[in-house]
């Protein structure tokens, strides 16, 4: 636990938040600034900064139970479609260092677009990069 993190006092219950599922390893509440209503996040309960310090195991119940929250919130909301994304870095937009899922209820045109991809590969520059990633794995 990290007695500075946001998300360690809503495990810990000591700031309010609308939690909607817990078990021992992670919680689930409705983010407070949706970006649909439903908007939710879920969090191992020990505090990592997020993806890169996450045990993998944890990782794996992590990705399992957004599978079902998302399906939940489908179902519930009626929701056309559902983001399952997690920011990563400051540079990605992560504001929150307590690794976290977002799960987003999608609706046909509610406004909300895709980031617009502004590059464009060079000849022989995929191939590059495409090798540069696979050197590391
Ligand atoms: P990220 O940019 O991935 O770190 O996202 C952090 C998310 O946490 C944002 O979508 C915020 O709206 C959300 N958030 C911040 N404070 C709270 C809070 N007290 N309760 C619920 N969600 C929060
Ligand atoms: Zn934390």
């Amino acid at each position: 636990m990290n007695s500075d993190c946001l998300f360690c006092k809503i495990v810990k219950k000591e700031i309010p938040a609308s939690i909607f599922y817990e078990d021992d390893l992670s919680v689930a509440f409705l983010d407070i600034n949706p970006i649909n209503l439903g908007h939710a996040l879920l969090l191992p309960k020990e505090h990592y900064e997020n993806i890169f310090d996450l045990p993998e195991e944890l990782l794996a119940k992590l990705s399992v139970k957004a599978k079902k929250i998302a399906r939940a919130i489908k179902e519930s909301l009626r929701a056309d479609g559902v983001n399952v994304t997690s920011n990563n870095g400051r540079a990605s937009g992560q504001l929150v260092f307590h690794a976290h899922i977002h799960i987003i209820p999608r609706y046909e045109n509610d406004g909300f677009t895709h980031w617009k991809g502004k590059r464009k590969y060079n000849d022989g520059e995929a191939v590059e990069v495409a090798e540069k990633i696979k050197e590391k794995l």
